[in-house]
């Protein structure tokens, strides 16, 4: 539900930059999307359709780059991926730990023309 949100910022965001760059038309938008914040692509891609519409961001491709969910343990200070339904440490077990990425969320580059 939270894409619509999202997605209308990371196309105010692009088009700013555009706009900055002096661009007629924005041809690919690069985003990195951790694991952890749940965003689904084919929602993203929905609403920027949408969205859009009638700006130069139009007909952009959207590009998207995963990232899996690291924790880093706080008792052997091993890092691991973390899995959905496996809370705990593989190499020692703990249940102690600290989320070093899959929360990113952002517009890495824009391509423009
Ligand atoms: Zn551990």
């Amino acid at each position: 539900m939270h894409e619509l949100a999202i997605t209308q910022n990371m196309l105010d965001l692009v088009l700013k930059k555009a706009e900055e760059a002096g661009a007629k038309e924005v041809k690919r938008i690069n985003l990195v999307i951790g694991e952890m914040t749940g965003v689904v692509e084919e929602c993203v891609q929905f609403y920027f359709g949408f969205l859009s519409q009638g700006t130069i961001a139009e007909g952009a491709a959207l590009s998207f780059q995963p990232v899996a969910t690291q924790a880093r343990c706080r008792l052997c200070d091993k890092l691991f991926e973390l899995k959905e339904f496996d809370w705990a440490c593989p190499h020692c077990g703990g249940k102690e730990m600290e989320i070093v990425a899959g929360k990113e969320l952002f517009v890495e580059s824009i391509e423009v023309e």
